[in-house]
Parts: C-alpha cells; sequence; structure tokens
C-alpha cells in the first residue's frame, strides 16, 4: 500500500518555514507488526512549539532531524490492532506526527471517549494547550479575586482559555490580540473585561487606560513590544508565568538573546527587583502530576457552560505548511487543527 502521505523536515528554517523546508511526500502504510498497532490519523494539532523543533539546536526538546516526520500531537483511529487493550475503531490520543498513518506499540496513548467530549477538544481545551493554561495560571500565576491579569496571544488557544479560568477566580482580566475581531471575541464571547489590539499605534497607552489598577498576573505568551508595554505596569510583587515568546520564534538564532540589547535587559531587571515580581518560565511536560486534576476541572467548567472555547479547523494535510506559517502571522482564530482524515464520530450512523 502506498496511499499515505507524510511531511518531512528537509531543511532547518531561517525565518518562516515553508514548503522548501517542510515537504509532503507519499509514504508507503506501514505494516503493523505483534504488539503493535496501526493507527490512522484523524485531527493534527498545530503548535507554536513546533518552530522550535525546526531549529538544529536542542531546545527544552530534542530537534526534529533532517529527514525526519515533522513530529505533532494527535487524534487517531486505530486501523488494526495486535496489542492487548486495542480494538479496531478505538480513537486515541497520540503523537503520530505530520502523517496521515503511524505504528504504535501503545506507548503514551490515550483512548477518547467520544461520548464525553468532542475528540478535538484532547488537543485543545481538554489537552496540552488547555493543561498549559490551568498550571500556568493557577500554579505560577496564583491569581487571587480582585486582582488584574493580563494575557497575550489572547484569542489563541492558550490565551482564550487562561483568560476564563482568572474570571472564574474572581480576576479582572485584560487581553492582547491582534485584529479588531479577536479583542471583540474575548470580551463579548468569553466575558474578558476589556482587550487591547497590539497593532494599534497607541497600544501602550490604551493597554495602561485598561489596567489603571495595575496588572498583578502578566500571563506571558508572546514578547517583544507586548511585554515591554506589559511590564511597566507591573504592581508590586506581581507573578509573570513565562509561557511562550512567539514574536520571536522565527528570529535567527544568534538574535535571541540579543533582543532588545543590553539596555533592555538591564530596564527589565530593574523593574524585577524595584517592584519584587517572580518571572517564572515553566514547560507544560513538567506538569503531568496536575493532568488529573485539570481534566476534572475542565471538564466541569465545560458541562456547566462556564468555560467556552473556539477551533480553527482547516481541511487536509497538504494544507498543514499554510496553516502553520498563519499560525505564526496570527491568522488562527482559536486552537488550530488540521483535518487529515475522516472523523468516524461525525459520520451518520
Ligand atoms: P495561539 O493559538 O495563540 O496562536 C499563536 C498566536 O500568537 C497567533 O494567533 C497570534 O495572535 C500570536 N502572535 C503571533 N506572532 C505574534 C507577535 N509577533 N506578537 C504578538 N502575538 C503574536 O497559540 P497557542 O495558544 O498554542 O500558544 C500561545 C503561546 O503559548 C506560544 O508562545 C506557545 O509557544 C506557548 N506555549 C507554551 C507552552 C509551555 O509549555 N510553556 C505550551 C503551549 C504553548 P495575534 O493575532 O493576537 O497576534
Amino acid at each position: 500500500m502506498s496511499d499515505g502521505k507524510r511531511i518531512l523536515l528537509t531543511a532547518h528554517p531561517e525565518g518562516m518555514p515553508d514548503e522548501t523546508h517542510l515537504r509532503l511526500e507519499p509514504m508507503a502504510i506501514p505494516r503493523p507488526g505483534p504488539g503493535e498497532l496501526l493507527l490512522r490519523t484523524v485531527y493534527l494539532s498545530l503548535d507554536p512549539y513546533m518552530r522550535g523543533r525546526m531549529n538544529p539546536a536542542k531546545s527544552y526538546a530534542q530537534p526534529v532531524k533532517l529527514g525526519e516526520t515533522m513530529v505533532g500531537g494527535t487524534v487517531c483511529e486505530v486501523i488494526e490492532s495486535h496489542l492487548d487493550g486495542f480494538a479496531a475503531g478505538d480513537l486515541v490520543l497520540a503523537a503520530a506526527g505530520w502523517q496521515t498513518h503511524a505504528l504504535s506499540d501503545g506507548t503514551g496513548l490515550r483512548k477518547l471517549d467520544p461520548r464525553a467530549a468532542p475528540v478535538t477538544t484532547a488537543l485543545g481545551v481538554m489537552g496540552m494547550p488547555g493543561l498549559t493554561a490551568y498550571v500556568g495560571l493557577l500554579d505560577h500565576g496564583r491569581p487571587k479575586p480582585g486582582e488584574t491579569v493580563v494575557v497575550s496571544a489572547a484569542a489563541g488557544a492558550v490565551g482564550q482559555i487562561v483568560g476564563q479560568i482568572a474570571k472564574l477566580q474572581g480576576c479582572r482580566v485584560v487581553g492582547v490580540a491582534g485584529a479588531p475581531d479577536k479583542c471583540a471575541y474575548v470580551v463579548e464571547e468569553l466575558g474578558f473585561d476589556a482587550a487591547v489590539n497590539y497593532r494599534d499605534v497607541d497600544f501602550a497607552k490604551r493597554l495602561s487606560q485598561a489596567c489603571d489598577g495595575g496588572v498583578d498576573v502578566y500571563f506571558e505568551n508572546v514578547g517583544g513590544a507586548v511585554f515591554n508595554a506589559v511590564l511597566p505596569l507591573m504592581n508590586d510583587f506581581g507573578r509573570i508565568p513565562v509561557c511562550g515568546r512567539i514574536a520571536h520564534y522565527n528570529n535567527a538564532a544568534s538574535d535571541k538573546g540579543a533582543e532588545g540589547g543590553a539596555s533592555e535587559l538591564v530596564r527589565t531587571m530593574g523593574l524585577v527587583l524595584v517592584r519584587r515580581l517572580t518571572l517564572r518560565g515553566f514547560i507544560v511536560s513538567d506538569h503531568a502530576d496536575r493532568l488529573d486534576d485539570f481534566l476534572r476541572d475542565m471538564g466541569e467548567w465545560l458541562r456547566s457552560g462556564q468555560l467556552r472555547y473556539r477551533e480553527d479547523l482547516v481541511q487536509g494535510l497538504e494544507s498543514a505548511v499554510g496553516a502553520f506559517q498563519g499560525l505564526l502571522e496570527g491568522r488562527n482564530r482559536g486552537k488550530l487543527l488540521v483535518q487529515v482524515g475522516t472523523d468516524p464520530t461525525l459520520q451518520p450512523a
């Protein structure tokens, strides 16, 4: 059989990745051996961390090697099982990457119950981005009722959840996003108190007006100009969970340490000292111990209608590279997913 497809990393991008770095090619569908499963990818999650995996240098995770299939979280259907505990037709959360089919020995798979929640949520609000929002805000941001929380990339996979959890903690929430419709979405549909567009010329002034009592928690997703505008607004003993810096992901490796130069670092550290701030970098994979708490609380918030989410679904593996570029440019509206194959849960019985 050769009617599978995959996307390989064929060159390390400098700047925006495109089809010269990520090549779609046909693939023979592999045959499962004893103790193995054949998986068919239904949904592929596209996430900002993937840009780091395309660089040659090790970050907190190993880079993808040239010639290897790009990594990624997936929802898959078991097509053929030679492994106890799994049967054809099961839907699983997997890490099959940017391809239509994959083999698995069952390691790291989680069975999904489509009656409990749409299976796409396992890659979004009930999955890695949701857990990131949950631990980043609650464990590292430690918000208290009445405090002001600012979140950047506010309309995205992580940001939309951060703001709503902060509202559930009794906080005042200000979102920062890059388009008027994204700002309207977080205020009108998600209940944030205010939102500011960082592309507006008077962004820093508008942000300051929206946070007139200062900022107690800044959930940092982007870095760059947004970080520079929020930092002076931080209140004494403020907390900054450092989740991501997407504004810098396409920078050359040599630029990353020098962003803003030494004077900016001096200014930042000055404010960290005098305001007694806590900046805390965190990586979601260090927080597996919180998964059960997260699934319990998030399941309850979704069932009760206290928390909402938006997904942005593009069709076909061949759309993945363009969609990933869109993620780095702000074209996605909510959690970005690629539908790679037919979703059996949406088929008429
Ligand atoms: P999103 O769904 O939020 O998509 C990315 C968004 O980032 C874009 O839509 C865009 O929104 C915004 N963006 C892109 N470029 C810039 C820029 N130059 N300046 C400001 N905003 C920009 O992605 P996620 O919610 O999945 O990820 C958000 C952040 O969280 C990322 O930095 C990611 O790396 C990080 N993350 C970290 C994890 C961890 O373990 N620490 C785990 C998961 C995610 P806009 O239109 O508003 O510009």
